[in-house]
């Protein structure tokens, strides 16, 4: 369909995940003509967890992915694995009517329980630990939010704790800046690049046909199916699952204009001295604050702290985390002597909804992306959703809403709103912080 010119085929990024990952699959580039039934273009936990879940259907599936599997967010983000949508159970009911908006809470609710009920199935090591999430609120306005999220999900039967300030920091280990907060027991950690490496495994054990440095440069219709290209060979498909997120280049018209990539940024410690590893986020917690540039924080497995914020437009350089390394110095105060070692970045897709976004594009062309920073747990839900559309189920039985694509207006100046608002943003969250003390 689009012919997008040849580029460069990248290599897998430096970080702390793909320093300390399992091994990935041994993988070549797509050489030749070959058939499928499914097509899939993206390797992060979207097209992984489709690829899977249609294998174990018995179809018969490739995915080829520009870099490998795990190269973009799936292989870089903060593996907090949290269930639900930005938006608030009630909310989601309210926009999509009682019936329809239960049935995707439910949904997004399990979506936690989901991936670690998955790694359990294909036994896929990557350090998954699900001790909770906790969500601080950095002001008294926050905390009124959160707690009614909070309630909203103990409404639906989940035990959520509620926290005091006291505890927030007791069980973070971290500055008294926050007012209170809530403990979600189905939130968890792994390993980012080692889950997305887990499930191409997992895919290719149920008989998936993987490829690597495979970037879709044209896509057409031919005969019945659809027919993509790669610089050294072609797949001839049924159907096509486009899962390419915040990476999305020009290969479907306005694909990649429906969402707004931004930038966000982590730093890792190197491993914290036992004695500040025993207070700092006990039992392996992880949490996200309520700050409308976020930060987030955990523990890998050595006991390095991570801690990531959002967001800019342009790709920050590896020098550029001095921000993040004085929130981390503000936020914990006993790092300050503790060099990071590993700092590095990657695109969030966010959309002007908010919510992820599932598309039928065309005749058997299906695509699902937006998730809005949340995508561990999400992305492994779509997957399984976009699998489900492929194989033959009729949008109105999923639990998700099959929306038209829509580019977003004025989507060439985004980096300019982008910046504008992060500006904005920041300045809020500064306002805050100096009339709160966070
Ligand atoms: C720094 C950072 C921190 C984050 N932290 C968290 C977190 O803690 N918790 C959470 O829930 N979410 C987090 N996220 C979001 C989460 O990582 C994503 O939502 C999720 O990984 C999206 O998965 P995906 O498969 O849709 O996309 P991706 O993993 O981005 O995969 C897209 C793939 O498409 C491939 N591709 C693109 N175009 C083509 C083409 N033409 N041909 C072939 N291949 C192509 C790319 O190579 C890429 O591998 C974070 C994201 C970032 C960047």
């Amino acid at each position: 369909m689009t012919r997008i010119p040849e580029m460069e085929q990248p290599s897998l990024p430096p970080s702390l995940w793909a320093a300390t990952a399992e091994p990935a699959p041994a993988l070549e580039s797509l050489q030749g003509a070959i058939r499928a039934d499914v097509l899939i273009v993206g390797g992060g936990y979207t097209g992984l967890s489709a690829a899977l879940h249609l294998a174990e259907a018995g179809r018969d599936v490739v995915l080829l992915d520009a870099g490998e599997p795990g190269w973009g967010a799936s292989g870089r983000n903060g593996g907090q694995v949290i269930p639900g949508l930005k938006d608030d159970p009630d909310a989601l009911e309210q926009r999509l009517g009682k019936k329809a908006g239960a049935r995707l809470v439910e949904t997004v609710g399990g979506a936690a329980d989901e991936v670690f009920a998955l790694i359990r199935e294909h036994g896929i090591a990557c350090d998954a630990v699900q001790e909770g999430w906790i969500q601080p609120a950095h002001t008294d306005a926050a905390l009124v939010t959160a707690t009614a999220r909070a309630r909203q999900w103990e409404e639906r039967g989940v035990p959520i704790r509620l926290l005091s300030a006291d505890e927030v920091h007791a069980r973070i280990g971290c500055s008294p800046i926050y007012r209170g907060g809530w403990l979600d027991p189905r939130g968890g950690t792994v390993q980012p690049l080692s889950y997305a490496r887990g499930l191409a495994k997992a895919a290719l054990k149920q008989g998936a046909q993987l490829f690597r440095q495979s970037r879709v440069q044209g896509l057409e219709t031919d005969g019945s199916g659809w027919k993509a290209r790669t610089a050294e060979g072609s797949v001839r498909a049924d159907s096509v699952i486009l899962a390419t997120n915040g990476y999305s280049d020009g290969l479907w018209p306005g694909l990649s204009r429906s969402v707004v990539p931004v930038f966000s940024q982590q730093l890792a410690t190197r491993p914290l001295p036992e004695d500040l590893r025993d207070r700092v986020l006990k039992g392996g917690v992880s949490a996200s604050d309520t700050r409308r540039l976020l930060w987030y924080f955990r523990l890998d497995r050595d006991g390095r702290l991570l801690m990531g914020g959002r967001g800019t437009m342009d790709r920050p350089g590896l020098d550029q985390g001095a921000p993040l390394l004085q929130a981390l110095h503000r936020l914990f105060p006993d790092t300050r002597d503790i060099d990071p070692e590993f700092v590095w970045a990657g695109r969030v897709a966010m959309t002007a909804d908010h919510l992820p976004h599932l598309h039928v594009l065309d005749r058997q062309v299906f695509a699902g992306l937006g998730f809005n920073g949340r995508g561990v747990a999400m992305a492994t839900v779509m997957g399984r959703l976009l699998a489900q559309l492929a194989n033959g189920a009729g949008p109105e039985s999923l639990p998700f809403p099959v929306t038209p694509l829509k580019p977003i207006p004025f989507h060439g100046f985004r980096g300019a709103a982008v910046r504008a608002m992060v500006q904005y943003y920041r300045f809020l969250d500064a306002r805050d912080a100096r009339r709160h003390g966070g």
